[in-house]
C-alpha cells in the first residue's frame, strides 16, 4: 500500500509539514489496515443493494426478507426477474426529486434564521462550529428549524388546502426516487472527492491515506463548501435526509389511511417518537455542530450517499413496513413501547445535553444539583498549537462514556416493538444502529485515546464503562 501522504505545504504559522505532522494525529485514520479496505470496498459494492433489497422485499414480498432468500435457492425466481419486476426511473420522480433537492437548497442559502429572534431558548442564526484539527473554527448558518417549519406547514396547507399535489406522493414513487437519490448520492459524494484534489476549501484539514477506496468512501475534505455558506456536511445530512424523514413517516401515514380506511396506533407510533427525534435534532442543529459528524468525519461516500440513500430508506423502514402490514397494537403493547421510546429519548436529550452544558460554560454549571466533576485535558492541533479542553465525570458521563449512545438505542428499539413481531424487516434499523453506534463509539474512543494520551486513560479508569454499567 502506497505510504501514507499528506499535502506538503507549508502551514497558515510556517511550520514545516514534518512538524505539523508531528503535531496533531487525531482526526480519521492516515493508514488503512486490510480490514478497514475490505469493509470499505464491501460497503461501496453492496450498501446500495442491501438497500434496494429491503425495499423489494416490501414491494414484491409483502416485507419478509426471508422469502425472497428462499425462493431464490429453490430457484423459483431469480435476481433478474426481481430486478425486471422493480419499477424504474421516471422523469416524474426526477422532477419531484429536482423541486425537493432545490427548495431544501433554497431555504439552507437564501432563508437566514429568524426563528431564534422569537421562539425563547432557541439557538439559531450564525454559530461557530468546533476547532477543526488544521486550528480553524468555522461559521455555519443554523437555520434548519426554520426550514423543517416552513417545509411542514406547506405539507400541511397542500393536503389541507391547496391540492398541488397527493400526500401520498412519496409513497407512490418511492421506488422511481431512489434511482434519483442515487444518482444525488453519488454524484456528490464524486464532486467533494475531486473537489478535495483540484479545489480544497482548506487544504490543511485535508486527509490523504494513499487508497483511493478509501478516500472516497470515507473523505478527504474535512469541511468541503462552495463559496462561504454552502457546508456539505450541515446541508447533505440535515436537509435532504433529516428534513426527509418526518415526511416520508407523513406520506406513509398517508397512504395506509388511503389503503385501508383508517391509520393504526402503531403508525402514529412511530410518526411521534421518530418526529420527537427529528424536531431535536433541528432544535439542538448549533449542538449538531460539535458532534462526531461535523468535528471529526471528513466528507466522503460514507456521508454523501448515506444521507441521500441510506437514512430516507432506511430509517424509515418501519413506516414502509406498516403501510403493507398494518399492526394495531393492544393498550398496553402501545403504552409499552411509548414509554420505552420516551425513557430512551430522555436518557439521550439528557446526556447530550449534559456535555453540552458543560462544555459551554466551561464547568461552571450545574449537574444533578452538583458541581460537576472532570478531568483537564491538553490536545495539539495540526498548526502545534497547545489546547485545553475537559471530560466531565458526573452525571449521565459518569455512569458511562457514552450513555447518550445508550438512549439513543432504547428509542431504536421502540421503533422497531411498534411494528409488532410478524416479520424481521422492520428490526433491521435496531440491528444496524447496534453495529453504527458500538462501531462508533470504539472508533471515537481510539480517536479520543490518540487526541488526548494519558488524559484519556484517566478518564476511562474513572469511567470504566461504554454503554451499559457493570456490562459493556
Ligand atoms: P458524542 O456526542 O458522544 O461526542 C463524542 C465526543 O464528545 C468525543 O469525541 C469527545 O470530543 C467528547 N467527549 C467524550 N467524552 C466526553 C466527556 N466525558 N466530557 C466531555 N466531552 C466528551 O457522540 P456523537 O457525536 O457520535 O453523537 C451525538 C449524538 O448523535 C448521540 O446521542 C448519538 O446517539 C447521535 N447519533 C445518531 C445517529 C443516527 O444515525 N441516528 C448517528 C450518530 C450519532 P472532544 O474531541 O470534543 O473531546
Amino acid at each position: 500500500m502506497e505510504a501514507t501522504r499528506r499535502r506538503a505545504q507549508p502551514s497558515a504559522n510556517g511550520k514545516s509539514p514534518e512538524q505539523v505532522d508531528q503535531a496533531a494525529q487525531w482526526g480519521r485514520a492516515w493508514e488503512v489496515d486490510w480490514f478497514s479496505l475490505l469493509s470499505v470496498i464491501g460497503l461501496l459494492c453492496f450498501a446500495p443493494f442491501i438497500v434496494f433489497y429491503f425495499v423489494m422485499a416490501c414491494d414484491q414480498y409483502q416485507c419478509s426478507i426471508s422469502q425472497p432468500l428462499v425462493e431464490l435457492y429453490r430457484g423459483e425466481t431469480t435476481l433478474l426477474s426481481i430486478w425486471t419486476r422493480a419499477p424504474s426511473f421516471t422523469w416524474t420522480a426526477a422532477k419531484i426529486y429536482a423541486i425537493w433537492v432545490g427548495f431544501q437548497v433554497f431555504l439552507y442559502m437564501c432563508v437566514p434564521d429568524i426563528t431564534h429572534k422569537f421562539i425563547p431558548g432557541y439557538v439559531g442564526g450564525v454559530q461557530d462550529g468546533a476547532r477543526t484539527p488544521a486550528g480553524l473554527i468555522n461559521k455555519y448558518e443554523i437555520n434548519g428549524l426554520q426550514c423543517w417549519l416552513i417545509t411542514h406547514a406547506l405539507w400541511f396547507l397542500n393536503a389541507k388546502y391547496f391540492h398541488w399535489f397527493s400526500p401520498t406522493i412519496v409513497f407512490d414513487n418511492w421506488i422511481p426516487l431512489m434511482w434519483c437519490t442515487n444518482i444525488l448520492g453519488y454524484a456528490v459524494s464524486t464532486f467533494a472527492f475531486i473537489k478535495a484534489y483540484l479545489f480544497p476549501t482548506n487544504a490543511e484539514d485535508c486527509k490523504f491515506t494513499g487508497n483511493v477506496f478509501y478516500n472516497y468512501m470515507m473523505g478527504i475534505e474535512f469541511n468541503p463548501r462552495i463559496g462561504e455558506w454552502f457546508d456539505f456536511k450541515l446541508f447533505f445530512n440535515g436537509r435532504p435526509g433529516i428534513v426527509a424523514w418526518t415526511l416520508i413517516n407523513l406520506s406513509y401515514m398517508a397512504k395506509q389511511e388511503e389503503l385501508y380506511g383508517h391509520v393504526t396506533n402503531s403508525m402514529i407510533l412511530v410518526n411521534v417518537l421518530q418526529g420527537i427525534y427529528v424536531l431535536d435534532f433541528f432544535w439542538n442543529e448549533a449542538w449538531y455542530l460539535k458532534t462526531i459528524d461535523i468535528c471529526h468525519d471528513h466528507f466522503g461516500w460514507y456521508l454523501g450517499w448515506g444521507d441521500c440513500v441510506w437514512l430516507p430508506y432506511l430509517y424509515t423502514l418501519q413506516g414502509l413496513y406498516l403501510v403493507y402490514q398494518p399492526v394495531q397494537l393492544s393498550d398496553t403493547q402501545a403504552l409499552a413501547v411509548l414509554a420505552l421510546g420516551l425513557v430512551g429519548y430522555y436518557i439521550f436529550r439528557s446526556t447530550n445535553h449534559q456535555k453540552d452544558l458543560f462544555r459551554r460554560t466551561e464547568g461552571s454549571c450545574s449537574i444533578w444539583g452538583q458541581k460537576p466533576s472532570y478531568i483537564e485535558c491538553s490536545y495539539r492541533s495540526s498548526d502545534g498549537g497547545l489546547h485545553r479542553s475537559k471530560l466531565l465525570t458526573s452525571g449521565f458521563w459518569g455512569v458511562a462514556r457514552h450513555l447518550n449512545y445508550t438512549g439513543d438505542l432504547m428509542g431504536s428499539l421502540a421503533y422497531c416493538a411498534a411494528c409488532g413481531f410478524g416479520h424481521l424487516l422492520p428490526y433491521f434499523y435496531i440491528v444496524y444502529m447496534t453495529i453504527l453506534l458500538v462501531h462508533r463509539c470504539v472508533r471515537d474512543e481510539h480517536r479520543c485515546s490518540s487526541k488526548y494520551g494519558k488524559d484519556w486513560s484517566r478518564y476511562t479508569d474513572a469511567v470504566p464503562y461504554r454503554l451499559i454499567p457493570g456490562v459493556f
